[in-house]
């Protein structure tokens, strides 16, 4: 059997023949078909001015989604990874930090920065909640040995959105730390007008391109802060990146996923023909019409009902239903490949991703197939009630989503 074919095999064995895939998942997320043919073109040699061009114009297209003028360096590696970098290259053991933990990345950013030696004040919430900023804003006022602040702007594992331009506004006297990994093109982020200083994001969400990618966006005082670091660090090393860049500014420091570049570019150039602020439009659309749908259907959400929150929409698991069967059922018998909690919500809560490329009919589909696997668990649901709700979402938009 042909290895494409082992690939199939390995996602229709599970949903039934019949069903198209449809992943609605908040990472990794469906890709555009050019995206998809982008990646079958020949690998091209790295020191060539093809690929030069190329990486030139993903430069420029990833300061026009993260809205900064800073530089930002791309890593082969997935989030996790860029943000290990980002630690490696502010910090000295030692020092403060401050870290927002309202769900999953924040409890692992807080596990990362230990890992690596810091002193960390940890400002916990529960999960689902929001940072309050005026905590943040008195946790530094009574430190001023913490030298940088982090939070995560879409929390994944909860579907909740910080307010980043209110915390930048709270830690405005030290270094700003967003990760973004799956809210930068999905989630309005405005990094130098809030002046965020760093912003670490991923490949596989709002930008449509598969998993392999990690970026950070560094500002001058970032980089300040960096030159005082004493952490080790190599592949990451910011200073590396940067030397690459000031020689030749098509190039970068090691061999770059060429492939995952070339596929980033035409993902790129499409959210730019889109608009960004029309592409944080649709992603609020997106997120308005899920929430709808699942209060239609009877269910509760997790978290605000709030527009903000336009990557994710995570509800709770009806009482007396198996969250892990309802999420498989959906799968198996309709091919939509939802995702389940993480961590203390697994079971609990299930999450539609709609950070990256979706539309209307993704989500109304999705609403329509969890009613269907929810009355097939014997759960009282009145089918299209939930669709409908989804529905008029869009058609009082007068927007397409
Ligand atoms: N931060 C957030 C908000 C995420 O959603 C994720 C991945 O889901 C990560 C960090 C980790 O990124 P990665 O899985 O690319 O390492």
């Amino acid at each position: 059997m042909s290895k494409m074919k082992v690939l199939l095999f390995a996602v229709r064995e599970v949903a039934s023949m019949m069903n198209k895939y449809r992943l609605m998942s908040p990472g990794p997320t469906p890709i555009p078909p050019e995206v998809s043919a982008a990646g079958a073109l020949p690998i091209i040699h790295h020191r060539t001015p093809e690929f030069g061009e190329v990486f030139t114009r993903v430069n420029e297209n990833l300061k026009r989604v993260f809205l900064t003028e800073n530089d930002i360096f791309t890593y082969a590696a997935s989030g996790t990874g860029a943000f290990e970098g980002a630690i490696q290259n502010l910090f000295s053991p030692g020092d403060g930090v401050l870290v927002v933990n309202n769900g999953n990345f924040g409890g692992r950013w807080v596990k990362m920065a230990r890992a690596f030696g810091l002193e960390v004040t940890e400002l916990e919430y529960e999960w689902g909640e929001k940072a309050d900023n005026d905590e943040v804003a008195e946790a530094l006022a009574g430190d001023s040995g913490i030298k940088a602040a982090i939070c995560v702007l879409s929390e994944t594992s909860t579907g909740t959105v910080n307010d980043i331009q209110g915390f930048a506004r709270a830690t405005a006297e030290v270094v700003t730390i967003v990760d973004a990994v799956s809210g930068l093109g999905a989630c309005t982020l405005r990094t130098d007008e809030w002046g965020v200083d760093v912003v670490v994001a991923g490949s596989q969400k709002a930008l449509m391109t598969p998993p392999g990618l990690g970026f950070v966006s560094v500002s001058e005082r970032a980089m300040r802060m960096h030159e005082e670091s004493r952490m080790p660090r190599y592949y990451f090393d910011w200073t590396a990146a940067r030397k690459a860049y000031e020689k030749d500014p098509a190039q970068t420091a090691w061999t770059p996923a060429v492939s995952l570049i070339i596929q980033l570019d035409i993902a790129l150039q499409q959210l730019i023909e889109e608009g960004v602020e029309n592409v944080f439009g649709r992603h609020v659309l997106l997120g308005r019409a899920s929430r709808a749908g699942i209060k239609g259907m009877g269910l509760e959400l997790f978290g605000p009902d709030e527009d903000l929150n336009s990557a994710v929409t995570a509800a709770w698991v009806p009482e007396g239903i198996d969250g892990k069967q309802l999420v498989r059922m959906i799968f198996r018998e309709h091919g939509i490949q939802v995702a389940g909690g993480q961590g203390e919500m697994a079971g609990r809560i299930f999450r539609i991703g709609h950070c990256g490329y979706f539309d209307a009919f993704d989500i109304i589909a999705t609403i329509a197939a969890t009613e269907l696997a929810l009355e097939a668990l014997d759960y009282p649901v009145e089918l299209g009630k939930g669709v409908g709700a989804a529905q008029r979402v869009f058609s009082r938009s007068g927007v397409r989503a």
